[in-house]
């Protein structure tokens, strides 16, 4: 067994969507850091979360893993290191708030919350729009600032010394699923949005979904070696197969559709649009060999992304706009 990195705390907590005490297991020893187990657990009210989760200097001590950004961040789904895929974030991300501006709003004041290394608001900023950030992470605060001299404040968003009504478009990108409160972040998020302005949240939504249930059943007759052992710790099939980074409890929380909506509305927004997706891994994505194997699992991804953008099939990952 690994001995955890530092020393690990843990509390219990009531279902972090409807205060419910009533928790059944989901799945058992999901995470772990070190030797402690983390579970999944799941509520009457069909929400899915960690109980008993890191407490929150424990919570704190995994983010400021200077592995965090390559063993943990994307959990696998990309197979560099984030920091060195600078040049192709920057391209990708210049897409998409192309697309923001299309979809959102023109080029103004924008806040990202959960900012990582930058590439987004950096992007973002060479478009003109007034770009400012939140990161709990200090690695990658202090590469933010060096790297592209961006205005991020390091920390708390409670802590945070931005005027109220003083954005266009807050996003928060894979950002909530890490939180304790996310009623209060949106509260907080909405208080800085001037009225009108929107907040755009991404989340992923998987290990609470039918195809997470499906995939834990279909191991048990497709050989391993057919998804291969990057494709295992993607889907978080096990947690022994990555005894660092991907193990850790990063995501304590487990939103779908539903459960994200009602959210988003409770913390006084008006919900505009909620889309699926599925994210593409790279090890499939990137390959240079084409083979059999990837040529199959290049389709099946594909067809999952086509039938949760158009709805038929429940996301993956859930990309949500609202109106303050
Ligand atoms: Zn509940």
């Amino acid at each position: 067994m690994h001995s955890a990195p530092f020393e690990v705390r843990t509390e219990h907590v009531v279902c972090p969507m409807c205060a419910l005490d009533r928790p059944a297991p989901y799945r058992a020893r999901m995470y772990r850091i070190g030797e402690t187990r983390f579970d999944l657990v799941r509520c009457p009210c069909g929400f899915v979360y960690v109980d008993p989760r890191p407490d929150g200097p424990t919570l704190g001590k995994m983010y400021d893993d200077a592995d965090y950004y390559t063993d943990g961040y994307n959990l696998g789904v990309e197979t560099e290191n984030y920091f060195e895929r600078r040049d192709e974030l920057l391209v990708h991300y210049d897409g998409v708030v192309a697309e923001l501006e299309r979809t959102i709003c023109k080029p103004g004041d924008l806040l990202e919350l959960g900012s990582a290394g930058g590439f987004f608001l950096e992007a973002a900023r060479r478009r003109g729009w007034r770009v400012k950030g939140i990161e709990i992470s200090p690695p990658a605060v202090e590469y933010s600032r060096r790297e592209m001299k961006l205005d991020i404040h390091s920390g708390d968003l409670f802590e945070a010394p931005f005027a109220p009504r003083s954005f266009d478009l807050v996003v928060a990108d894979n950002v909530l699923e890490h939180t304790t409160n996310p009623q209060k972040v949106l509260e907080k998020l909405r208080s800085l949005l001037k009225p009108g302005g929107r907040v755009l949240v991404i989340v992923p939504s998987y290990v609470n979904s039918p195809f997470f249930r499906l995939i834990l059943f279909l191991q048990r007759v497709v050989p391993r070696r057919f998804l291969g052992e990057q494709l295992v710790k993607i889907l978080k099939l096990d947690p022994d197969a990555d005894p660092k980074g991907g193990g850790y409890p990063y995501h304590i929380l487990e939103f779908d559709r539903a459960t994200l909506t009602a959210l988003v509305k409770r913390a006084g927004f008006e919900v505009e649009r909620v889309e699926g997706s599925v994210p593409l891994p790279a090890e499939v994505f990137k390959a240079k060999r084409t083979t059999p194997r990837v040529l199959v699992l290049r389709a099946i991804f594909r067809t999952l992304d086509f039938g949760m953008r158009v709805g038929v099939l429940p996301g993956a990952r859930l990309t949500l706009v609202a109106r303050a």
